[in-house]
């Protein structure tokens, strides 16, 4: 569990101003849900906080860390994106592997994580399979199970529901908010749809425009004046 702080953050690119100055504070094991029009910031926030985008101006930090200079790779963290590409040719089992196998885990390990995270999510019986073989649920499952082996501080999700009908969005939903509540790790989540964020959130920022328009819990946002 980590504390994510962002301060101040700016984001241009070229010339258009994407994000003018934001700040948000969010608590370990807290989840926290960034919601708003296309366009409003989100995504290029959550990708900063990834480091899959250079920062502008302002600051980052997870834990104690200041990452601004760091690479994904050393922010302990793991994303979760809408189009979960996943390896089509390696089973369910391999793809959740995969990065584990390139950090040079041993394999008894690499083993035990892949099997417990399966058993969570229930994929236990679709090791073998390939992602042709699976419905979208099933997919987007794999594609959290590879995030979570990695056993990452913070986790990151780019609207990870949005290819997913209306059935399966509030399924996966549930799923997730039961994850986050057996796994107590730090989220960001980004969303366009108010009632995801509403479920989900422990904190809710409302974007617009590259600025913050509101944050604080669900509570606060909704039943104040
Ligand atoms: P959201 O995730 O809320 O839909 P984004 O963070 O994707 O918003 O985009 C914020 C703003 O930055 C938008 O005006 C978008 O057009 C612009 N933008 C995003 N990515 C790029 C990019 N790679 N190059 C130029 N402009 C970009
Ligand atoms: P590739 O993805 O290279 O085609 P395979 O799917 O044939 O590889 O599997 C290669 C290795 O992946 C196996 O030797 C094994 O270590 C591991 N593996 C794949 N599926 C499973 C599974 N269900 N249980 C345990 N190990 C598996």
């Amino acid at each position: 569990m980590s504390r994510i702080e962002i301060r101040n953050l700016v984001k241009m690119y070229g010339a258009q101003q994407a994000l003018h100055g934001i700040d948000i504070s969010i608590e370990p094991g807290e989840f926290c849900v960034l919601v708003g029009p296309s366009g409003c910031g989100k995504s290029t926030t959550l990708r900063m906080v990834a480091g899959l985008e250079t920062i502008s101006g302002g600051e980052i930090a997870i834990g104690d860390r200041v990452v601004n200079g760091l690479r994904p790779k050393e922010r302990g963290i793991a994303m979760v994106f809408q189009n979960y590409a996943l390896y089509p040719s390696k089973t369910v089992y391999n793809n959740m592997a995969f990065s584990l196998q390139l950090s040079k885990m041993p394999k008894p390990e690499i083993d035990r994580r892949v099997r417990e995270v399966a058993e969570i999510l229930e994929l236990t019986q679709l090791l073998d399979r390939k992602p042709g073989a699976l419905s979208g649920g099933q997919r987007q499952r794999v594609a959290m199970g590879r995030a979570i082996v990695r056993d990452p501080e913070v986790f990151l999700f780019d609207e990870p529901l949005s290819n997913l009908d209306a059935k399966l969005r509030g399924q996966m939903r549930a799923e997730i908010k039961r994850l986050h509540q057996r796994l107590e790790n730090t989220i960001i989540y980004v969303t366009h749809d108010q009632v995801e964020a509403m479920t989900l959130a422990d904190r809710i920022v409302i974007m617009r425009d590259g600025r913050i328009e509101q944050q604080g819990t669900p509570d606060e946002i909704f039943h104040d004046p």
